[in-house]
């Protein structure tokens, strides 16, 4: 049994639609579909989503939204004409939306607004599973409620509860193909909690665990996932199998392909990911798998992500002060901050947050305190940093895989604000101004991946023959 989980862009319009039903109706493994809500049809459209949270925020604001309603309703209306859905059909949607749009009998503002962001995902689940039926195939819209789909009551941020995957084992047993809504479930208490935005990654990912699918199939608008971003890199090359780990930390920095937190129930279970193309699906697509064949090939892509800040410390014998790096990230946590990373010298270490989580209040809040509670001789927090990771499995087994990193953006003449290599030795990251974060991408791309680079990851190998 196959999970296919189709994204936004798939389900933009009833030309899309039909291609995913083509899709499913090719592999009778394809028994459990996901969907998200309509996406983008060209580029400066609006996703349905968006439109319905621009709809729950008038509406809040005001008690009415009619032209941001009708803007939602037009867009299944078309989705359902083209498909030659019945009228009757049409009206159930539109009353059913209309229904979840207009009632916030009892519901907080977070409430209504997770109502409303699902009722996206919800419909086009609805839409398919007709469709499907019209074609002739057996075929259920199945409601995450129904199913078992348990998460936590964070709203717009749910996680998966343990006792979920044994209920949904049970989709396994139901007849014919399933359509399943992408982005959200319900709380013990049978509220419903969409998960972060993307979400319906995460939702294809829980199921694919728990039926024990044989590949969890994430189809999107692109034939692979690439080694670098290619609106900065002319046709960069293709990823053809990565592992788990490796997607995860170029995921967390930047590359938008996988929602980063899908990798989870799929890691744990270990499913394969293969994430395809709706447009072009005989291409091969990236394979992410628990292990996978060493390859000369040192690095497997590169990230970046801007929108950092660190704020450096610095503290004679600060490494002999007991409770020291507890105490200052105490200060952080208090604020309600998660941090990214600490990299750290012998006297002084700077922690490194997401920029839009430090508000001006905060940050004066937090500099004071940690002058007076923890003593510091110098502190500064440095605004507008951008991450910039390699990653590879290969780079654990190698030596002078940094040195040829550094050099590649010394000769670029990019100042280095941080370095910091992962415990892991998956990734290795580099700290820089936002400003340059795009050519120390293209840098470091021509190093790993460009002319000559196969050569060079050939002569890394023999110097770690040589000092062996
Ligand atoms: N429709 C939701 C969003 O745009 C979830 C998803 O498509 O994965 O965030």
């Amino acid at each position: 049994m196959k999970v296919a989980k189709f994204g936004g862009t798939s389900l933009a319009n009833a030309k899309q639609i039909k291609k995913v039903c083509e899709i499913v109706r090719a592999d009778k493994k394809r028994r459990l579909i996901v969907v998200s809500a309509p996406g983008k049809r060209y580029k400066d459209d609006q996703k349905v989503t968006d439109l319905l949270i621009r709809y729950a925020d008038a509406f809040l604001a005001s008690g009415e939204a009619e032209a941001e309603k009708q803007a939602v309703f037009q867009r299944y209306r078309e989705i359902v004409e083209e498909l030659g859905l019945s009228r009757d059909f049409g009206a159930q949607i539109e009353a059913d939306l209309d229904e979840v749009l207009t009632n916030r009998a009892g519901l907080s503002p977070e409430r209504f607004v997770d109502a409303v962001k699902a009722a996206g995902e919800d419909n086009s689940a609805k839409v398919v599973a007709a469709y499907l039926r019209d074609l002739g195939e057996v075929a259920q819209y199945v409601n995450p409620r129904e199913a078992g789909l348990l998460v936590s009551d964070e709203a717009g941020n749910a996680h998966v509860l343990p006792e979920a995957y044994e209920r949904l084992h049970a989709l396994r047993e139901r007849e014919g193909i399933v359509v399943f809504p992408g982005f959200f479930g319900f709380s013990p208490a049978g509220e419903l909690v969409t998960f972060s935005r993307g979400g319906s990654d995460i939702t294809g990912s829980i199921l694919a665990a728990a039926v024990k699918a044989e590949v969890y199939e994430n189809f999107t608008d692109v034939d692979s996932v690439y080694v670098v971003n290619p609106n900065l890199v002319d046709k960069p090359k293709e990823i053809k199998e990565i592992t788990y780990r490796e997607m995860r930390e170029l995921s967390y920095s930047g590359f938008s392909v996988f929602h980063e937190e899908a990798l989870i129930p799929a890691y744990q279970a270990n499913i394969p990911v293969c994430i395809k193309n709706t447009n072009n699906p005989s291409a091969p697509g990236t394979m992410i798998v628990s292990e996978r064949m060493a390859t000369a090939r040192k690095v497997s892509g590169i990230a970046c992500d801007s929108g950092f800040c660190s704020i450096y410390v610095s503290k004679f014998l600060m490494h002999k002060e007991i409770g020291f790096g507890r105490k200052l990230l105490q200060i952080l946590e208090e604020e309600g901050l998660s941090y990214e990373h600490t990299p750290s010298g012998i006297d002084n270490i700077s922690v490194i947050l997401r920029e839009r989580d430090l508000t001006p209040e905060k940050e004066a809040r937090i500099t004071e305190r940690i002058s007076s509670e923890l003593q510091v001789d110098d502190l500064a927090v440095q605004h507008g940093l951008a991450l910039v990771m390699i990653v590879g499995e290969g780079m654990r087994q190698s030596v002078g895989t940094s040195a040829r990193a550094t050099s590649a953006l010394a000769s670029a003449r990019i100042n280095l604000e941080m370095i910091n290599q992962g415990s892991s030795e998956v990734s290795m990251m580099f700290g820089v101004t936002a400003a340059d974060a795009d050519r120390a991408v293209v840098a470091l791309y021509e190093e790993f991946f460009g002319e000559g680079a196969k050569s060079r990851d050939e002569q890394t190998d023999q110097v770690q023959s040589a000092s062996k």
